[in-house]
């Protein structure tokens, strides 16, 4: 199959295609998505096959409208619209009781659905065009990076699907937060940019991924995510990094722009210096890095304030190997 890769001139045939049951590869403020018909389940099959994905892990449905939602949930809680009014569209997947009009298969057999009004034109006009919900997981083969970019979804996907709408990169770079309403307190599955203070401040309290009482993992976690192609480890400080740059043959260090400052004419990505700047670019720096070099080292933002969602992505890249 011939991969079309272009810009947002292509939303009309992107829409055209959805609408035929194909799947589209789009961009949104957290990574890139690939999109099918959440009502079609031949279309959401392609995905999982395109992906290698497995089967067991359910997909977000994406939406343009907290309308839309009434739709593809049941006993949608109060808490639900509080928290579109505040973050939507935006970053933040909510789980809620699904309705019949979404296939098993979307949901992983689930009786609960994900959804999120993703915070990109692009996106929202997709969905708007097609007049469908799109059923949608990160754009790229299981278990590895999550695309930041189009090429980056290029890369994994070509010949496997049939478009991909470049929008550049995407403003956030680090997936949604998944926040489960089913439950008597809400409790968060996966952390992301919308923090737990940021939810518990809108409807009261939730459950922190981080705390002791989470039991219930988001199903997608398991999985060994985000693993660049060679090695990478993590190191706390400048100097355990250069120490393990100089030891290893062509390597290169990631970390805030204060970490790389005193590197030297080591190979060094400056990821910023703050957590959003972080998170925008740290799946670009993965897939940068192991294109060029046979080793990564990153900095440990293990209990570092405000960057636990990246803590945990980073964890999984480097098996929590920590010098
Ligand atoms: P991805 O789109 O590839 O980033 O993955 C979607 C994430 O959302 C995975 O971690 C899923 O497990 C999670 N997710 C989607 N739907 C549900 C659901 N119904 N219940 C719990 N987690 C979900
Ligand atoms: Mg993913």
């Amino acid at each position: 199959m011939d991969t079309i890769l272009g810009g947002p001139e292509l939303i009309d045939y992107g829409a055209s295609l959805i609408k035929k049951g194909e799947i589209v590869a789009f961009p949104t403020e957290t990574v890139y998505g690939l999109g099918a018909s959440a009502y079609n389940e031949d279309a959401v099959k392609k995905i999982f096959i395109a992906k290698g994905r497995p089967q067991d892990n359910p997909l977000i449905v994406h939406i343009s409208s907290p309308i839309d939602a009434a739709e593809i949930a049941i006993g949608i809680p109060d808490e639900a619209y509080v928290l579109w009014e505040i973050f939507s569209p935006g970053p933040l997947t909510l789980v809620l009781n699904k309705s019949n009009n979404i296939p098993d298969i979307v949901t992983a057999g689930y009786k609960t659905v994900g959804l999120r009004i993703p915070n990109n034109e692009i996106a929202l006009s997709l969905i708007n065009k097609s007049g469908l919900s799109l059923a949608a997981p990160s754009a790229n083969i299981s278990g590895r990076v999550s695309p930041t970019e189009a090429m980056h979804v290029y890369k994994d996907l070509h010949g496997r699907i049939p478009l991909i709408i470049d929008g550049g990169q995407c403003t956030i770079g680090i997936e949604s937060t998944v926040l489960d309403l089913t439950k008597n307190i809400p409790i968060i599955l996966r952390p992301g940019f919308i923090t737990p203070e940021q939810i518990a401040e809108s409807i009261g309290k939730v459950i922190n991924h981080k705390g002791e009482i989470i039991k219930a993992e988001s199903p997608g976690m398991k999985y060994s995510h985000y693993m660049p192609n060679c090695p990478c480890v993590s190191a706390v400080t400048t100097d355990s990094a250069c120490e393990l740059y100089d030891k290893n043959k062509n390597a290169i260090i990631l970390g805030t722009n204060s970490f790389v400052e005193s590197c030297g004419s080591r190979a060094v990505f400056r990821l910023g210096d703050n957590p959003s700047d972080c998170m925008k670019n740290i799946f670009k720096a993965l897939r940068d890095s192991e294109e060029l070099y046979s080793f990564i080292i990153i900095e440990s933002f293990r209990d570092k304030h405000g960057y636990f969602a990246l803590h945990n992505r980073l964890s999984k890249a480097t098996k929590g190997i920590t010098y």
